[in-house]
């Protein structure tokens, strides 16, 4: 099978999302907004298949897991609580030369050392192969400015961790030139709005930056209403807003996107590693249950030091996305700071009181938080693949599949009258399409030479297809009321009777 190149790969993504439906910039007609998407039918679907599937595997298929849906704009106060206000920044860079803007995190640079000594400097963005990029540029570097002597391997640093004095020293990856990057100043990602008729400091609002805080926030009202008992979580899908500074990478990064986040509440003296180590493992096999392969997925333990100061652990789940290895789901232990941050600015008892040991104590959380956005673009990426196949003359053509898990492809099963000039093809097609319809996501396609109707489906991933042939009116009267069923990966057929289609197809999606 053919394997396309890294960015080649992402641009072929990108103009298949488009082609097809799965994803539009948002507002294209005026131009576009940057870091917003919209979601078309397919991707509406795929989107939707994600998030029921989280939601049932998370929420119904469990005792110890409740449903939220809190609202998105919340008091003020409550990010107040929960350190937004104050810490929730990214640290961003200006280039005063060409008026790009950076996240200082994103910005590599390293001393170009020669014989010891430091005769410059590079940088580059954070790539796949940010040190190859620096040592590159580093030798030719050296190469120009004729300058004698052996090169030491660069070490890389980001634009954070650049000294006062190295700052003017550091090219910017604008133009390549040092002297215009600004040090790095915090920047409060939150989107903020005003609520209500008057538009003064007292109105101002924000759109949630994640749906976490819902969960605390609304914990002592689950108690005191639910059926929970510790150790139990709280789950919530719902949009959040990040005014990210650098939106990138297609729908990796976007300034609107979806989060399913857990809050799972245990006693303070229960072993937070153990339930750390229960929702990391949860979630990977979660990811191998939708389809994602084993070996592009990864996990990175966060260093001590770098943890703020109440988090106990957070270990991502990364995936091997064509631009690099990427989080795609953080699972954080951050003890009982949350809830006694809501206690303290609400005034509330944000306390659990244990029956059985007559204790009461503020709960101790770990957090699992994914993006939905994320999760479907790595399903995308993975999916992807070109293999040759024929065409509807026998001759070999390249033949784009999406090679979806039946159980979040957008359509199951695509319907085929092998003619559409024949109506009694036509009739029994559209009586096959009705039958399935109640049961699975179906899509009726008359049009065109019948490879190219396969085609079609498999350049949008539908698992399965059904062609409804002369047999199946009764011209080889044993084959009476019996389709073909193909396969999208193996491309391979079999008859089956109509009537076992529906319990055969729902099986193979389960
Ligand atoms: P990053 O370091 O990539 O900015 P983060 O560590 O700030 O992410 P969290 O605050 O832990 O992310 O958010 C939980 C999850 O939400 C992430 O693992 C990711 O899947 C998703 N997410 C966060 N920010 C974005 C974004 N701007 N666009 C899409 N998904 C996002």
């Amino acid at each position: 099978m053919a394997e396309p190149k890294t960015n080649e790969l992402m641009e072929k993504i990108v103009s298949l999302c488009k082609r097809r439906g799965f994803i539009f910039q948002s507002s294209e007609i005026y131009g576009g907004i940057n870091g917003f998407w919209d979601y078309g039918p397919l991707g509406a679907e795929l989107k939707k298949n994600i998030r029921d599937r989280w939601w049932n595997d998370m929420v119904r298929q469990r005792d110890d897991v409740v449903g939220l849906e809190s609202s998105i704009i919340m008091h003020p106060k409550v990010w107040e609580a929960s350190g937004h206000v104050g810490g929730f920044t990214d640290p961003m860079v200006d280039c005063k030369a060409s008026k790009q803007r950076f996240r200082a995190d994103q910005i590599f640079f390293a001393a170009v050392v020669v014989d010891g000594k430091t005769v410059g400097y590079v940088s580059a963005l954070e790539s796949d192969r940010t040190t190859e990029d620096l040592q590159e540029k580093a030798e030719t570097f050296k190469r120009k400015k004729a300058i004698q002597g052996k090169l030491e391997l660069v070490q890389p640093k980001d634009f954070t961790e650049a000294k006062p004095e190295e700052v003017p020293l550091v090219p910017s990856p604008a133009t390549g030139e040092p002297g215009s990057l600004t040090p790095p100043r915090g920047f409060n990602m939150m989107l903020e709005t005003n609520v209500g008729a008057l538009r003064d400091e007292s109105s101002v609002a924000y759109l949630r930056p994640e749906t976490a805080q819902g969960m605390f926030v609304d914990f002592k009202a689950i108690v005191d209403t639910g059926r929970v008992k510790i150790p139990f979580g709280i789950a919530q899908i719902g949009k959040s807003f990040r005014n990210e500074i650098t939106p990138r990478n297609f729908i990796f990064r976007s300034r609107e996107f979806e989060q399913m986040e857990m809050e799972y509440f245990i006693s303070d003296e229960d072993d937070w590693q153990k339930w750390h180590r229960y929702w990391i493992d949860w979630c990977r096999n979660w990811l191998l249950s939708v389809g994602l392969p084993a070996d592009l997925l990864s996990e990175y333990d966060h260093p001590k030091e770098k943890l703020a100061f109440y988090s106990k652990g957070t270990t991502d789940i990364m995936f091997r996305f064509p631009f690099g290895v990427q989080e795609l789901w953080g699972i954080a232990a951050r003890g009982d700071y949350d809830l006694s941050q809501h206690a303290k600015f609400s005034g509330a008892g944000l306390v659990y009181f244990d029956e059985a040991s007559k204790r009461r104590y503020v709960p101790h959380v770990v957090e699992p938080a994914v993006g939905i956005d994320r999760i479907l673009l790595a399903i995308l990426c993975s999916a992807y693949c070109e293999d040759q196949a024929p065409d509807d003359k026998g001759k070999m053509e390249t033949r784009v599949v999406l090679k979806f898990h039946p159980r979040i492809a957008p359509i199951k099963v695509a319907i085929f009258p092998l003619l559409k000039n024949k109506p009694e093809l036509v009739k029994k097609a559209m009586a096959v399409r009705d039958l399935l319809r109640p049961y699975l996501t179906v899509f009726y396609d008359e049009a065109g030479a019948i490879g190219r109707r396969y085609r079609r489906q498999d350049e949008i991933g539908t698992p399965f297809g059904v062609t409804i042939d002369f047999d199946t009116l009764g011209e080889k009267p044993e084959l009476l009321d019996t389709v073909t069923l193909r396969e999208r990966d193996t491309m391979q057929q079999t008859r089956v009777k109509i009537s076992e289609l529906v319990p055969l197809l729902l099986e193979k999606i389960r």
